[in-house]
């Protein structure tokens, strides 16, 4: 058995090695959590173990975010310091990868003013628009991942103290990241085989997908022509393989922007800008989310989908088995990074433009195909035990493609 040190070791070693793909001369970009520094110390060591040239590192705090929310005089959430975006576009290059922890407490910002919120995500969003979609284009390898912080560690385990909390919770990171023997020859393996269903429905290239379960989601989703899943590693524009989530469990694609019709309910809470939304129901009329409901978070579920007009329509369309690690540890992670790779999701706002030859394509082009645009993407969750899902391809065939909440092919 391997100590918690050597695990955390081995883990900041698969997220340099797997998940931004380290090669010698690369600079890392490291966002982390101040409260994760000695974990952040071992990404830097495993880095320059492989040669990066200079870590860059951004040092997050959600006391610091949560006290200028609350405080900060109000025209500063309608301005941007253009060093910062500057600083996020320079950045934002083939050279560069990029490694983001992730690991907010899920209720930071709870009772916060909602527009505040709203009003900087609108403004910064913009401010860094050239290099988000350098990366929504994988232009540089990137991965985001996460380590235990107590808040988030004890509103996983709130029966525990935050000692074991913490420990509970990287042992649930370690299972989910198959940490623990190699951790980077287990985690190729793994990838080859969330691989295999990318490839059956590239080769079904099915033009319509529809959802029905007990929870009351009931909708049919169009896949733009052209387009194509992807899933476990991913590969940069300059051919790079990479990982962009650890972990990661889904085969995704994008949907035909206008062309989603029904009611989607989700299956488990959204944490969103520091607050949980629970109980989310959409309906959606040609791709536009036209109601928007839930039982806690509405109003800022309602500003999430109106931060540009992109926002409430749909960017992604993911499949994850109902029957897959995470989701049978039971344990609900307050992380969309963990809880997407429980469910099947979909997200409201900017699409990965998977569609073929999209590199060369102007962005009129894309938009024509359906892809949609937004500076917001945000994903909820939408499997269940009883979910199923029916593809048609163009010749009109139906294909059960998912069956009790497990994929049928
Ligand atoms: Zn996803
Ligand atoms: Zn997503």
């Amino acid at each position: 058995m391997k100590d918690l040190t050597q695990l955390q070791k081995d883990y900041a070693e698969l997220l340099i090695k797997s998940g931004v793909s380290m090669k010698p001369g690369m600079r890392l970009f490291l966002r982390c959590p101040i409260e994760a520094a000695p974990f952040a110390r071992l990404c830097a060591k495993a880095a320059y173990d492989a040669g990066c040239s200079e870590v860059i590192t951004e040092w997050n705090d959600d006391a610091m975010t949560r006290m200028k929310y609350l405080n900060a005089a109000d025209e500063v959430f309608d301005n941007v310091h253009q060093w910062g975006a500057d600083m996020f576009n320079t950045l934002a290059e083939p050279n560069t990868a990029w490694l983001a922890i992730y690991a907010e407490d899920p209720e930071n910002l709870k009772g916060v003013d909602p527009d505040r919120i709203t009003r900087f995500e609108v403004n910064w969003g913009k401010a860094i628009e050239p290099g988000r979609e350098r990366m929504m284009r994988n232009d540089m390898p990137w991965c985001v991942a996460s380590v235990p912080t107590a808040a988030w560690a004890k509103a996983v385990f709130p029966d525990k103290d935050e000692e074991e909390a913490i420990a509970c919770l990287w042992d649930e990171i370690f299972k989910a990241c198959r940490v623990g023997g190699d951790a980077v020859a287990d985690w190729k393996a793994h990838s080859d085989e969330v691989q295999k269903h990318v490839q059956i429905l590239n080769e079904l290239n099915l033009k319509t997908l529809r959802y029905k379960n007990s929870a009351g989601t009931d909708v049919t989703v169009e896949l733009p022509e052209g387009h194509f899943w992807a899933g476990g590693e991913e590969a940069a524009a300059d051919g790079t393989i990479f990982s962009a989530n650890i972990p990661t469990e889904e085969v995704f694609t994008l949907p035909k922007k206008d062309s989603i019709n029904g009611t989607i309910v989700a299956t488990k809470p959204l944490c969103h800008n520091g607050t949980v939304i629970e109980g989310i129901r959409f309906v959606v009329k040609d791709g536009k989310i036209v109601e928007a409901h839930s039982d806690t978070g509405e109003d800022v579920l309602k500003d999430a989908i109106k931060v540009d007009e992109g926002a409430s329509y749909f960017g992604e369309v993911a499949l994850v088995p109902y029957d897959s690690p995470i989701s049978n540890s039971g344990v609900l992670f307050l992380n969309t990074l963990y809880d997407e790779n429980a469910s099947c999701h979909f997200a409201f706002g900017e699409a990965y433009p998977l569609i073929k030859d999209a590199d060369k394509m102007s962005k009129e082009e894309l938009k024509e195909r359906g892809v949609n645009f937004s500076m917001t993407h945000v994903d909820f969750m939408v499997g269940s035990a009883d979910l199923e899902i029916i593809g048609t391809t163009h010749d009109g065939r139906e294909v059960e493609i998912f069956r009790d909440g497990n994929f049928a092919i």
